[in-house]
């Protein structure tokens, strides 16, 4: 599984970055692994020695967040989840409250579709790294009970001293959101160092501040199914671009598809959508964002990027019908020979 991810990664970043210059532009480019996937730190315009220093020391604090939220490894997270699943009123490391805070607003937001309290379902789905038997599915009836337990953020109370839980089946699992929470940290930082021009990419999910040179940077959407980019947008300023894809992890059974983006209300993966497309200015909401529109669907995602203020979205549903708004059009360029239908919805702002 850790090697389909790397690849995709890979893949992903090919695209990403594409079309963002020529090889002689002085752009600082960085990459190391961390949440699973590519990152990549491109700087530009930025003295080679501070971008040095800086890429290492954002290189570092990824790898600590990584190894503090993982949800399944000993970390301060897992370590919260055992006395949560107990009920025992807890502490936990404080750096780790406002991202629980944030992820709790933003699951409010989504109508619960972005939920990170559904670690047990995750896990029993095996994506915890601990795939099923080839050809098997979880047991329905733990499915089931799970899902009739319904966790959610309201049975956790983060207090000023106390986390507290009333459901014992509420789990933090934050990979529907950790990456773009630790890329808004890594732009702060950035920030605070002078740096004006950048992008961080995890994977093909980024933030952008400033532009590349005179002109903008290019993002690649790619193809849900085809190895190649279906779209291109242009961004400059403050801008996150985050995609949430059926794609990225999954085995089959039967020929069917069981990936990673769980219906919190069925305990089954969300059947509706191919891929989401969000444009947002932080990465933390563009994140929440792309998993809470794929669960919602052709049918609800316009109800729910309205409830989380997201005001840019491209969904591909599951017959290749691409679902977004006017505003969404009027930014996004596809690559010739598109085929798709394309279904504009009503304006989002
Ligand atoms: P990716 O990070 O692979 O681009 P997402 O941002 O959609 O894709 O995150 C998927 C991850 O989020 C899953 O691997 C799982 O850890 C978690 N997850 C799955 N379903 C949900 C959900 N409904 N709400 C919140 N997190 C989820
Ligand atoms: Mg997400």
């Amino acid at each position: 599984m850790t090697e389909q991810l790397t690849r995709l990664g890979c893949l992903l970043l090919a695209l990403a970055i594409g079309g963002c210059g020529q090889p002689k532009d002085p752009v600082f480019h960085d990459q190391f692994f961390a949440f699973g996937t590519l990152i990549e730190i491109s700087l530009y315009g930025v003295d080679a020695q501070l971008a040095e220093s800086i890429s290492e020391e954002i290189e570092q604090e990824f790898m600590g967040m990584h190894a503090s939220w993982h949800a399944w490894q000993p970390s301060v997270l897992s370590s919260l989840n055992d006395h949560l699943s107990r009920l025992e009123p807890t502490t936990t490391d404080s750096s780790i409250l406002p991202l629980l805070g944030e992820a709790g607003r933003l699951s409010q937001q989504s109508g619960g579709l972005f939920n990170p309290v559904i670690g047990n379902l995750i896990a029993l789905w095996g994506f915890h790294d601990n795939p099923l038997p080839v050809g098997t599915l979880p047991d329905g009836a733990a499915i089931k009970d799970l899902v009739e337990q319904a966790p959610t953020v309201s049975d956790i109370t983060i207090g000023d001293d106390l986390i507290t839980s009333v459901n014992p089946s509420a789990a933090y699992d934050l990979g529907g959101f950790a990456k773009g929470y630790a890329i808004d940290l890594a732009i702060n930082r950035l920030r605070a160092s002078g740096i004006e021009n950048a992008i961080i990419n995890a994977g093909g999910d980024l933030r952008v501040i400033g532009q590349h040179g005179n002109r903008p940077w290019r993002i690649g959407i790619r193809h849900p199914r085809e190895s190649r980019i279906l779209a291109s947008i242009e961004v400059s300023g403050d801008t996150s671009v985050f995609t949430s894809g059926d794609y990225e992890r999954f085995f089959e059974v039967d020929g069917k598809r069981y990936h990673h983006i769980i219906d919190p209300r069925t305990g089954y993966p969300a059947r509706s959508t191919t891929s989401v497309t969000v444009i947002h200015s932080d990465a933390a909401t563009a994140d929440a964002a792309t998993t809470a529109l794929f669960v919602a669907g052709p049918d609800q995602w316009l109800a729910t990027a309205r409830n989380m203020g997201i005001r840019y979205v491209m969904l591909i549903d599951k017959q290749g019908t691409i679902h977004m708004n006017p505003a969404m059009q009027s930014r996004i360029h596809f690559e010739s020979g598109l085929d798709a239908q394309i279904s504009l919805s009503a304006r989002l702002q």
